[in-house]
C-alpha cells in the first residue's frame, strides 16, 4: 500500500456497487465503510460483501459505527442522540458496537469508527468517568480482535479529546480526523488540533466546510474539497510532517450523482496537492 493511499467514506446501500466502480474508475484503493444494519449482517451478507470489495480491488480500513436514533438535525440534538455520550441509551448501544466490532473481524479490519458524542467538558463531570469506562470497555472488546477504536473529531475542542483519549488510557485507542468536523460544531481551527492530536491520528476524512455565523450555535456548511476554510494544502502538510501513513479518506456526505463528481474533484485535487508537497 502507498504510503497514503487515497479512500472514500462508502455507505453499504444499494448504491454500493456505483460507489465501487467511481473508486475504481477513479483508481482509489481504500475504503471506509458505515457498518450495514444487523439484519445485513448474515454470513451470506458477508460473503457478498467481501466479495464486493475484493473484485473491485477495494481494501476496507475502518468500518464506522451508526446507532437507530442517532439525529444530526441541529447541534442540541446530536448532544441528545449521538454516539456514547447520552446515558439513557449508552448500554444497548456499547453492545451495539461490540457486534459491529465482531462483523468487522469477519470482514477482516483492524480498525472500528465512531463518533462517541458530545465528551463533557469537565473531569468532574458526573457524566464524565462513565464516558470514560464505556470507551475503555471498547476498546477491550476491540483489542481482544487486534482492533484499534478510531475516535472522529469535532463534537469537542482538541484539548478536551486529548485529555479523555489520555484518560481512557489505551494502547488501542486511536483518532479519526475530521478537520471539517471541527468547523461545522465549531469546535476550534482544524490545523492547530491536528498538530496537538497527532499522535493519536490514525485515519482522517478530508472533508471540506465554511464556518457558521454563530459557531458551536449553528451548523457550518460543508462544502466540496478545497472550497471550504479548512485549506487542505496545509491540512496535508501537517499530516506529511507528522509522519501520518495511512489512507487518505475523502469524505462527501450527500448522495447521488454530485457525490460521485465532487469526490472525482476532490481526488484531483488532492492528487495535485501530494504532487507538490511530496
Ligand atoms: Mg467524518
Amino acid at each position: 500500500m502507498d504510503r497514503l493511499p487515497l479512500g472514500i467514506f462508502m455507505i453499504c446501500d444499494q448504491e454500493l456497487p456505483l460507489r465501487l466502480a467511481t473508486a475504481q474508475r477513479l483508481g482509489i484503493t481504500t475504503a471506509q465503510i458505515l457498518a450495514p444494519p444487523e439484519t445485513e449482517r448474515t454470513p451470506r451478507h458477508i460473503e457478498e460483501l467481501k466479495s464486493r470489495f475484493i473484485q473491485a480491488g477495494i481494501q476496507i480500513t475502518v468500518v464506522f459505527c451508526g446507532f437507530p436514533g442517532e439525529s444530526y438535525a441541529d447541534i442540541p440534538t446530536v448532544k441528545t442522540t449521538v454516539g456514547l455520550a447520552p446515558t439513557k441509551t449508552r448500554a444497548e448501544r456499547l453492545t451495539a458496537a461490540y457486534k459491529i466490532a465482531d462483523f468487522a473481524r469477519l470482514v477482516q479490519v483492524k480498525a472500528v469508527g465512531l463518533h462517541i458524542g458530545f465528551i463533557p467538558e469537565e473531569q468532574n463531570d458526573p457524566d464524565y468517568r462513565p464516558l470514560v469506562e464505556a470507551v475503555r470497555s471498547l476498546c477491550d472488546h476491540c483489542a481482544g480482535h487486534g482492533q484499534a477504536v478510531h475516535l472522529e473529531t469535532g463534537q469537542e475542542t482538541a484539548h478536551v479529546l486529548l485529555r479523555f483519549l489520555q484518560d481512557v488510557d489505551r494502547q488501542n485507542l486511536a483518532v479519526n480526523f475530521d478537520p471539517a468536523n471541527m468547523i461545522l460544531y465549531g469546535a476550534g481551527e482544524p490545523i492547530p488540533a491536528l498538530e496537538m492530536l497527532a499522535p493519536y491520528v490514525r485515519s482522517v476524512h478530508l472533508k471540506d466546510a465554511l464556518w457558521a455565523a454563530h459557531p458551536g450555535q449553528e451548523w457550518g456548511v460543508e462544502v466540496p474539497l478545497g472550497s471550504g476554510d479548512v485549506n487542505m494544502e496545509q491540512f496535508l502538510q501537517t499530516l506529511i510532517n507528522n509522519d501520518y501513513a495511512a489512507p487518505l479518506t475523502i469524505e462527501r456526505e450527500i448522495v447521488g450523482e454530485k457525490q460521485a463528481l465532487d469526490i472525482e474533484a476532490g481526488a484531483a485535487l488532492i492528487r495535485s496537492l501530494l504532487n507538490r508537497l511530496l
